[in-house]
């Protein structure tokens, strides 16, 4: 259904192998678990909790590039569902900002040349209150219970 190539954008990214229809669970993320102190800055990892990450699993959810108009996020834990449905060649795209929540994350830039692109890719709690809003639903479970109450009411 995906698959792993270079990208116009990136060194390589995920893209569709066929039409995908909405809801479907694209990858589902995994690796090593990692306290923040084992994480290298440089290497590939995924914040899924205060301190908890995952490291690279080696498989096409290490390749899964940022949009801030993304395709794809998070329904059901670190499981990667279509937001809507995805044509045949078009590259998978998930938020980051719907994972990382670092208090000290200063944010990488980007340039996913997107209408809406935030230019720069923060920790959720550092989003907008409109922005926090509108990718709440796809943002991973620690998030989610973490941020439960309308935007800017979140218990930090
Ligand atoms: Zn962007």
């Amino acid at each position: 259904m995906i698959y792993v190539k270079a990208s116009d954008q990136h060194g390589r990214g995920v893209f569709a192998r066929c039409d995908i229809a909405a809801d479907t669970v694209l990858v589902v993320f995994q690796g090593p678990l990692l306290r923040r102190e084992q994480v290298e800055a440089d290497s590939y990892h995924l914040q899924i909790g205060e301190d908890l990450y995952i490291g690279a699993s080696g498989g096409a959810d290490d390749y899964v590039n940022h949009s801030c108009e993304p395709n794809a996020g998070f329904r059901d834990g670190l499981a990667l569902c279509a937001l809507r449905p995805i044509r045949a060649g078009e590259e998978i795209t998930w938020d980051y900002s719907c994972a990382i929540d670092e208090e000290d994350f200063t944010g990488f830039s980007c340039a996913c040349g997107t209408p809406s692109c935030r230019r720069v890719i923060r920790s959720f709690r550092h989003l907008d209150p409109i922005t926090r809003e509108r990718l709440r639903p796809w943002t991973l479970p620690y998030l989610r219970d973490r941020y439960r109450s309308p935007a800017g009411q979140g218990c930090i």
